[in-house]
């Protein structure tokens, strides 16, 4: 199977996925293997993952270079690599106090006591998108492993070349490498997970979500699904428009606009509209395309060549129906192969476009005028997305207040897009951005364990309700 470059539009890579029979002989290894890793307790699962991280640091330089092959992009790539280490730390800390909770307590019937137990899932299967190909592979895995499961990860064929690099360094560590395995593969394989695994775990669109929900029912086996986004961000009369302006420029055009938890619409208060308009206009038009060089500029190529069409088809779709362009371009420039999207945004927006309805997944900025509150809560409310969105406002409570009546899991206030930078806050994605428990914060752990219950009766006398 072929991969393109991002840069350059050469197919220039390979994968190989692996047969199906060697799928199954590969997850029946694991399962038997999950047995020692998880009796062998959470202090030797967090020295082991401790072990990877200093791997992962020796193969760093070359993570990176593959991780900017496959994406085109340098500084988010280091960011990317860089939260590798710090995740690792957060998700040992997090189980380490997690199992500490002593499993004995008494009951509301003075005789029963209650000892729980936890049983992890043997095998979960991670399926992830291009968009962050290494970060978005490991957010459900590091704390899967750490419950105490086997994992078998599934990255996306769009950005694949980091793969072999960070299963040299699973290779390095002997007591990891039957636990947690990096496959490559396309939709087929993905398909076949669902089949093999006993828990699925994946980020994507929300069109594949639908296939891996049925995949996952046909199986009966739990599923997480997070999923497409249409983030919208509310600013009032009484926000601090510079504020505003630097914070939603770099949550929607951050990653060339390439996030699920991307600004994608902006409703502003038509009392500061024009000065908002002109102030992002004239700080989008200081971003430069990383072209000809990856540190030429801050906004990279569009990664998938399918989603440069999707662009195209937005803004010219947006165009037709009477938007102004205010910065940027209506289309995605192609420059030696690679194709780049400039900052863009646009003005006379109506929801009837599809760049207000449908994900994007570019640094567009569509942005419209609104009188009252309640009119801007309905509007960023109308989108079957429910991901996560931002509110800029002169006070803490007046943006909490309109917080509490967004429809999503994850509102940034006075600030955008913090999910990107910020895993503690528990949170659900709404709609049809995603499907079951929070994969941020302490809980998270628990979606990769099954809860026993021992009861235990503790009296030498007879239940008062026996039979007499
Ligand atoms: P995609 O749905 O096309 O692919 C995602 C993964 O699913 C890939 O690994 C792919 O090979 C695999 N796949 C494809 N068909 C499959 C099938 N039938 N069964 C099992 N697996 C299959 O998504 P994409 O284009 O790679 O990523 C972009 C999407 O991901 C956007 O919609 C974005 O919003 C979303 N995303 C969501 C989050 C989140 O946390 N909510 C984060 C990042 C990206």
């Amino acid at each position: 199977m072929k991969v393109r470059n991002p840069r350059t539009g050469l197919y220039d890579y390979e994968i190989e996925p692996l047969s199906a029979e060697a799928l199954v002989e590969k997850a029946n290894q694991m399962r038997n293997a999950q047995k020692e890793w998880f009796k062998a307790g959470i202090d030797f699962r967090i020295s082991t993952l401790q072990k990877w991280k200093n791997e992962v640091n020796n193969l760093k330089n070359e993570l990176i270079e593959a991780l900017c092959i496959d994406t085109g992009r340098k500084w988010e790539t280091v960011l990317e690599v860089d939260l590798v280490a710090s995740s690792i730390d957060r998700w040992c800390a997090i189980s380490k106090d997690f199992f500490a909770e002593s499993p004995r307590k008494t009951s509301s019937i003075p005789f029963l006591d209650i000892e729980q137990a936890l049983v992890p899932y043997s095998l979960v299967g991670v399926i992830s998108p291009w968009n962050f190909p290494l970060l978005l592979s490991l957010i459900d895995t590091i704390p899967a492993l750490l419950a105490g499961s086997a994992v078998l990860v599934k990255p996306s064929e769009v950005a694949p070349r980091f793969i072999k690099v960070l299963q040299q360094s699973i290779n390095e560590v002997p007591e990891l490498s039957g636990i947690l395995n990096y496959l490559e593969g396309a939709a087929e394989t993905g398909a076949k997970l669902c089949e093999i695994t006993d828990l699925i775990c994946f980020t994507g669109s929300t069109t594949t979500g639908r296939k891996v929900y049925q995949a996952a029912c046909d199986n009966f086996i739990p599923v997480f699904l997070e999923l497409g986004g249409k983030d919208a961000v509310i600013v009032t009369q009484t926000a601090d428009i510079d504020r505003a302006t630097s914070a939603v420029l770099w949550g929607s055009v951050a990653n060339a606009g390439q996030s699920c938890l991307s600004i994608e619409r902006v409703y502003v208060h038509q009392s500061i509209f024009l000065p908002f308009v002109s102030k992002l206009v004239g700080k989008a038009n200081q971003l430069n395309l990383a072209f000809p060089e990856r540190d030429s500029g801050q906004i990279g190529p569009i990664i998938s060549d399918k989603q440069v069409a999707i662009i195209n088809d937005h803004l010219q779709d947006a165009i037709e129906k009477g938007a102004s362009l205010k910065a940027g371009s209506s289309f995605c420039e192609e420059m030696k192969g690679g194709f780049y999207c400039r900052p863009t945004v646009l003005t006379n927006i109506t929801h009837e476009m599809k760049v207000m309805s449908e994900e994007t997944f570019g640094p567009i900025m569509p942005i419209m005028p609104f009188k009252e509150i309640q009119e801007a809560i309905n509007l960023a409310n109308d989108s079957k997305y429910g991901l996560s969105g931002a509110v800029f406002a002169g006070t803490e409570e007046e943006a909490l207040s309109i917080a509490k009546q967004l429809k999503c899991g994850a509102i940034s206030i006075n600030d955008a897009a913090l999910t990107a930078v910020m895993h503690e806050g528990e949170k659900n994605s709404f709609k049809l951005s995603g499907i079951g428990g929070t994969r941020m914060g302490p809980s998270a752990i628990k979606r990769f364990m099954k809860q026993k219950a021992y009861l235990i009766n503790t009296s030498q006398v007879k239940d008062p309700w026996w039979f007499s």
